[in-house]
C-alpha cells in the first residue's frame, strides 16, 4: 500500500516514545482475577498452583525479552524492569507494554494446563491489562519494587488472618473483617499465633515475599565489591556502544534464569547481584 492516496492516515499515529535514561516498568495485572479465583477454585489466601502459572509466564517472558533486568510477581500482577540504557522498540509504550502483555498472556494460558490438569480454562479466557511508567533514578526504581514487596507483606499478612479466621475459627467473613478492623500488623500475628498456634513468619516465602525472576550470574561480596562510580566510570558516554550492547544481550540470553522469593527491599539483594542495575 505504499504511496497510495490513503497513507496520510498515518499522520494521525502519536509518538509515544517513553523519556530516555529512565528505568522503565512495565506492569500487568489480571483482569477480574477475584472471578478466576471462585471459577477455578482457587486456595484462599493462596493458591500455590496459580502463583506457579504467574511465574512460569514471568520467566518465559524473561526468556523472550533479554532485554528484561528483574521482574517481580505478587497475586495476579507482575512487573517487569528495563534498564535505562534500553532502546527496546526505540522505547514505544504502546510497543512495549502490548508485546509485554501479549507474550505474558500467551505464556499464561499456554503453561495453565500444567499446573491446573484437572480445571481446563474456559471462556472468557484470561486476560491481563499493563502499564509502563519510568522511573529517573535507581533509587525510584527500588521505591518502586518496595513498594510492590511491601504490599504483598501486608495484603497477605490480612489474608492469613482474614482467612484463619475464617476457615479455621468458623467465623463468617463479615466477622472476621470487623475483626481485624483497626488491628496493626502485631494484632494480626497475635491473633494468628494464640488463636490458630499460626507463626507467621513460618508461612512459604512465596505467599510472604512474593517472586523475583532474574539472570543468575555468580554472587559477589558485597564487602569487597568496590561499588563507587570512578573518575573512569563518570567518564563514559551514557550510551553503550552497539557492540557493547550486542554482547551484554548475547550474555544476558544464555544466563540462568531463576525465580526466587528474597527479600528485595533490603540492600543485601542488590548488592550481591550488582549486575542487576549496573
Ligand atoms: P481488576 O480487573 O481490576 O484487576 P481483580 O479482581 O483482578 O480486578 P485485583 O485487585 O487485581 O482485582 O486482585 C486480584 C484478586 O485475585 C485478589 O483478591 C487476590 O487475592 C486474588 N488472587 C490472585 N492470585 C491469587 C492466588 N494465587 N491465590 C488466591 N487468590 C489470588
Ligand atoms: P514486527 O515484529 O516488526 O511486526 P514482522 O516480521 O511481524 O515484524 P510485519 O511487517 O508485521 O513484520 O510483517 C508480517 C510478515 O508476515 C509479512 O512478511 C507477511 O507477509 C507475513 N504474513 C503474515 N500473515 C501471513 C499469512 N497469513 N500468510 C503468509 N504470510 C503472512
Ligand atoms: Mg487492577
Ligand atoms: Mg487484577
Ligand atoms: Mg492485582
Ligand atoms: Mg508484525
Amino acid at each position: 500500500m505504499a504511496n497510495s492516496k490513503f497513507e496520510y492516515v498515518r499522520e494521525f499515529e502519536r509518538p509515544d516514545y517513553l523519556l530516555r535514561n529512565t528505568w522503565i516498568v512495565v506492569r500487568v495485572d489480571g483482569r477480574a482475577f477475584t472471578k478466576m479465583c471462585a471459577r477455578y477454585g482457587f486456595e484462599k489466601p493462596n493458591d500455590r498452583r496459580a502463583l506457579d502459572v504467574m511465574n512460569a509466564a514471568a520467566k518465559a517472558v524473561v526468556t523472550d525479552l533479554p532485554e528484561i533486568t528483574i521482574a517481580y510477581g505478587v497475586s495476579d500482577e507482575y512487573s517487569f524492569v528495563f534498564h535505562k540504557s534500553c532502546n527496546i522498540f526505540e522505547r514505544r509504550a504502546s510497543k512495549l507494554v502490548s508485546t509485554i502483555v501479549s507474550t505474558f498472556t500467551a505464556n499464561y494460558v499456554h503453561c495453565w494446563p500444567g499446573f491446573f490438569p484437572d480445571a481446563p480454562l474456559s471462556f472468557p479466557l484470561p486476560s491481563f491489562d499493563g502499564r509502563a511508567v519510568c522511573y529517573p533514578s535507581i533509587q525510584n526504581l527500588r521505591d518502586y519494587m518496595s513498594w510492590r514487596q511491601a504490599d504483598c507483606h501486608i495484603n497477605n499478612l490480612y489474608n492469613t488472618a482474614f482467612w484463619s479466621l475464617v476457615q479455621l475459627g468458623g467465623l463468617d467473613n463479615k466477622e472476621a473483617e470487623k475483626t481485624l478492623a483497626g488491628t496493626l500488623a502485631a494484632d494480626k500475628n497475635e491473633i494468628l499465633f494464640s488463636r490458630f498456634k499460626i507463626n507467621y513468619n513460618n508461612e512459604p516465602e512465596i505467599f510472604r515475599k512474593g517472586s523475583v525472576v532474574f539472570r543468575d550470574y555468580e554472587l559477589v561480596d558485597p564487602a569487597t565489591h568496590n561499588t563507587a562510580e570512578t573518575m573512569d566510570a563518570l567518564a563514559e558516554p551514557v550510551q553503550q556502544s552497539k557492540t557493547q550492547n550486542e554482547n551484554d544481550k548475547k550474555r544476558r540470553s544464555k544466563a540462568r534464569i531463576v525465580v526466587e522469593h528474597f527479600d528485595i527491599i533490603r540492600d543485601d539483594f542488590w548488592d550481591r547481584r550488582p549486575w542487576i542495575l549496573s
